[in-house]
Parts: structure tokens; C-alpha cells; sequence
């Protein structure tokens, strides 16, 4: 009995993850050093600067949680929210939905804006919901929403989150390093992504930074973080460098991976890389309406790598043609979530996997099957 494991080699254009480059799967299978390394130590900073330099900040608190996107998620709100503490949370999707149940965890009252999913929140509703809740602790946005395809604008908002003097927190999970994402320039103040969207490194780390404004409310808290894990008080400390003291031990692997995809994306410059992806996705938003899919969400709020589109009617059911592209074509493509299930398909292409070849394999096997 063997219970070795061979997995197909597929093209994955759904949610997440995505394809990852040769040189990040080779930098995942160099020998293991230990966690406190000085050479580890050193390839720690890096990350933590190129980090920085993709998410356009300055923040001295950056670093990567060693868990995937919902703990970055939960690494913002239980280190930013005690209990009876007030927050705005915006909903136009799973993720919206996520936050506010973390929140709640934390003993937060929390404010909820409401969009029907496939739309962006917009400045009326938060200035509406400043009035009902003046001062909040902060204002949670998702920038970049998996489940929908939309991408919010974050700029307007930020000069109101900023007036009430409350802190902005934005899930950057679908929109780091494949669409414009500014998190000093934007006034983010809090902000937290995933490894295995856009950068095409394999899943389980999340990348957070905290403003100087951020850090403020940390160590004006009250109560001690819930979570030991998270608590960013200790974690600090295991990427301060030298310094480093340990807390828990890095996956270190993955860290040398997110390090090689991390290095792929600064080759290719961070501002080539969105314009990568707004040109295949045209190409691809081309092609697929030829085919009779038609997109959810309004031109102008549309997320680029992430396409969220209603099937043709001929189709009748969704989930065998997905199957069908997976075991036939060995390309993986998302499904609906929620009310969207079996109405929409979510085809990703992000990173590695924004490609002409990736839109032309994909069109063309819908063409031989349908
Ligand atoms: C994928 C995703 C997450 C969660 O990330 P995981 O790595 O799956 O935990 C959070 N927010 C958004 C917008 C996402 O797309």
C-alpha cells in the first residue's frame, strides 16, 4: 500500500488559489533552516520590506500572520476592538459578512451597511451611518469582494472615515498586487491580504500593516487581545529583526516561497502588474460575452482579475460543465456563493494565471464543449 500523492497539474482560474511561477514551487523545496536563522532572520526583512513596498507604505508595524487571509481578517479586528466598542462593517458579500461575525466575536456593537451584493458601498450610506454612530472605533470596507466581483472605491469614504476620527480597515485579499492598491496614499489604516490570490504564492500567509494612528489605539487598549495567537503586542516582536524573539515557529517554507513571489512581482513592476491584468481581462471580457456570459457587476465598479458572469441560457447546469472543464481540460474554474450559487461562475485571473494563454485555453474549451 503506497499513499503517495500526485496531484494533476491544472490551470486554476477560479477564487483562489492561482497558478504559482516554477521559481516560487523550487523556492519552496530549498532545505529547511530554523526559524531564528540569522539567514531566516534576514529573508524575514525582506519580506517584511518588499511588503511594504507592495502595499505602498510606510507603516513601521508591517509583517505576514503565519495563517491564510481570514486570519489577517482577524488579526485587524481582535487587535483593534474591545468589547462594547462601536464599528461601521460594509456588506456586499461574504466577506462583508465574515468581518461583522469577527467583530461580534470580539464584543463589538456593530453598525452594519447593507448593499445588495454585486454593488459598492457608497458615500451617502457611510455618511448616513456616521450620523447614527458618530465617533465609531473604525469603519471595515472590502476593497477587492471574491464573492462578487466588485471593487470598491475606497478614496471618498477615507476622507469621511478620517473626519469622524475613526480608523479605515479594508480587506485587500483580492485586490493586492493586481489592481491599484495605496494604502498610505488611500489613508488605510489598517489593511490585511492573502498569499494566493494575485501573488500566486501557495495559501496560509497573510501580509497586515498598521498605520502610526493604528498602533495608537493598540496601546491605548484597555483589555488584553482574546487571542494569544494573534495578540499583535507578541507578534511584533518575532519581526523586529535582530531583536526577534520567538512566539511560534514560522512555516518556513511558505515564508521562502511568498519571498520568491514577492521578489517576481517587484521585477515586474507593481504598476505593470495592474495593467496586466485590466489587459487580459478585457481580452477575456471579450470572448466570454461572445460566448453569451454576461457580467454581474456595472462596468465601473468591476474587479479586473476576478470575473463574476452569468452563464448563457443553453446552460443548464453549471456545476457539470465545471466539472467537465476540471476533469476534461484540467482547468478549475469558481462557482456562486450564496444566492449567486448555480447562477454565476467566478473565473479568476490572477498572477501567474493572468494570462493570454490562460483566457485562450479556457474559451477555447468552452467553444469544443458547448
Ligand atoms: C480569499 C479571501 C479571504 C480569505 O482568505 P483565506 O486565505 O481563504 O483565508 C478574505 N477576503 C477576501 C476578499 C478573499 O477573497
Amino acid at each position: 500500500m503506497s499513499y503517495s500523492f500526485n496531484p494533476p497539474k491544472r490551470f486554476l482560474m477560479g477564487p483562489g488559489p492561482s497558478d504559482a511561477h516554477p521559481r516560487v514551487l523550487k523556492a519552496m523545496s530549498s532545505p529547511l533552516i530554523g526559524h531564528l536563522d540569522p539567514h531566516f532572520v534576514q529573508m524575514m526583512d525582506e519580506v517584511k520590506d518588499m511588503v511594504q513596498q507592495t502595499f505602498l507604505t510606510k507603516n513601521e508595524l508591517t509583517f505576514v500572520v503565519s495563517a491564510p487571509g481570514s486570519a489577517g481578517m482577524e488579526t485587524c479586528l481582535v487587535n483593534l476592538l474591545e468589547p462594547g466598542d462601536e464599528c461601521i462593517i460594509c456588506i456586499n458579500g461574504v466577506f462583508g459578512g465574515r468581518m461583522v461575525d469577527i467583530a461580534q466575536r470580539c464584543g463589538a456593537v456593530v453598525h452594519k451597511i447593507n448593499t445588495p451584493w454585486g454593488e459598492v458601498t457608497n458615500v451617502e450610506q457611510v455618511k448616513s451611518a456616521l450620523e447614527k454612530c458618530s465617533k465609531p472605533k473604525l469603519v471595515a470596507l472590502v476593497h477587492a469582494e471574491t464573492s462578487t466581483g466588485a471593487l470598491q472605491p475606497l478614496a471618498e469614504i477615507s476622507d469621511l472615515v478620517h473626519n469622524a476620527d475613526s480608523l479605515l480597515v479594508v480587506d485587500a485579499v483580492t485586490s493586492w498586487c493586481g489592481v491599484p492598491l495605496k494604502v498610505d496614499e488611500w489613508g488605510i489604516d489598517a489593511i490585511y491580504s492573502g498569499t494566493q490570490k494575485n501573488l500566486s504564492a501557495p495559501p496560509g500567509l497573510s501580509p497586515v500593516s498598521f498605520s502610526p494612528k493604528a498602533v495608537e489605539a493598540l496601546e491605548a487598549r484597555k483589555i488584553q487581545v482574546q487571542s494569544w495567537f494573534l495578540d499583535l503586542n507578541l507578534v511584533k516582536n518575532y519581526w523586529a529583526g535582530a531583536k526577534r524573539a520567538y512566539h511560534h515557529t514560522a512555516p518556513v517554507s511558505s515564508v521562502y516561497a511568498m519571498h520568491e513571489a514577492l521578489s517576481l512581482v517587484l521585477e515586474e513592476g507593481l504598476e505593470n502588474r495592474w495593467e496586466r491584468h485590466q489587459k487580459i481581462h478585457e481580452h477575456l471580457k471579450v470572448e466570454l460575452e461572445n460566448l453569451g456570459f454576461n457580467y454581474l457587476v456595472n462596468e465601473e465598479n468591476r474587479l479586473p482579475n476576478l470575473n463574476s458572469v452569468y452563464l448563457p441560457d443553453a446552460i443548464e447546469d453549471e456545476a457539470k460543465l465545471r466539472s467537465v472543464l476540471l476533469n476534461d481540460f484540467n482547468i478549475e474554474v469558481g462557482g456562486g456563493l450564496g444566492d449567486f450559487a448555480g447562477k454565476i461562475w467566478r473565473i479568476g485571473i490572477m498572477g501567474e494565471s493572468c494570462t493570454k494563454n490562460h483566457v485562450n485555453m479556457l474559451i477555447g474549451a468552452l467553444k469544443e464543449i458547448l
